[in-house]
């Protein structure tokens, strides 16, 4: 079996100016092609017959580096790239809306949780939104390590994250790491969150 780079289903500039096209360019076509790739040789070295990604997440060997660390390459930015489509870019819906003033008082309570989980993460690492028991819950992650993963202390399904990784910002906000998570908010795609909600 093997993986495919994701077509990101819109142009690296499109996202300008909240996250510029050179970045996207790089993260796209060699930081998730690199970790595609390294997936797909680390799957050589396993007995594992043909599994969707998530199943290969949820019953992985935390202790095989190699897949764990591309395994969540692969599949965290697929995940980004979709919640990050410009394309018929929506608000978030009444469901999606409800259960987070449920989960967390407002919107604007939880903007500032999910805010606070990825500028704190140390290093590199991800910040998520997940529905755990049917409830909403944030949570953040370091390297690629993602929730669906086993015992990494941040688990549910993952509705949406961000990568906090230097290479996802650096470029154009160098060290200003808060800057680039208010950017992120911009170009959030609530219409794919929403579906990914009511699908979780
Ligand atoms: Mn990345």
């Amino acid at each position: 079996m093997s993986f495919l780079l994701p077509e990101l289903g819109f142009e690296y500039a499109d996202l300008e100016p909240h996250i510029d096209a050179r970045t996207m360019e790089i993260h796209h076509s060699k930081h998730h092609n690199g970790y595609t790739n390294n997936l797909n040789n680390a799957l050589e070295n396993v007995a594992l017959t043909e599994q969707p990604i998530e199943e290969i997440l949820r019953n992985l060997d935390m202790n095989n580096a190699a897949l764990r660390n591309n395994a969540g390459g692969y599949y965290n930015h697929c995940l980004f790239w979709e919640i990050l489509n410009p394309n018929d870019k929506q608000d978030l819906d009444g469901d999606l809306e409800s259960a987070i003033n449920s989960s967390f008082g407002s919107f604007e309570n939880f903007k500032e949780g999910f805010s606070k989980a990825a500028a704190t993460r140390f290093g590199s690492g991800w910040a998520w939104l997940c529905v755990k028991d049917g409830k909403l819950e944030i949570c953040s992650s370091a390297n690629q390590d993602n929730p669906i993963m086993p015992s990494i202390g941040c688990g549910g399904k993952p509705i949406m994250g961000i990568d906090v990784w230097e290479h996802a910002y650096y470029l154009n906000y160098q060290n200003r790491r808060p800057d680039y998570i208010t950017a992120f908010f911009d170009v959030v795609n609530w219409r794919v969150v929403s579906e990914k909600f009511k699908n979780a």
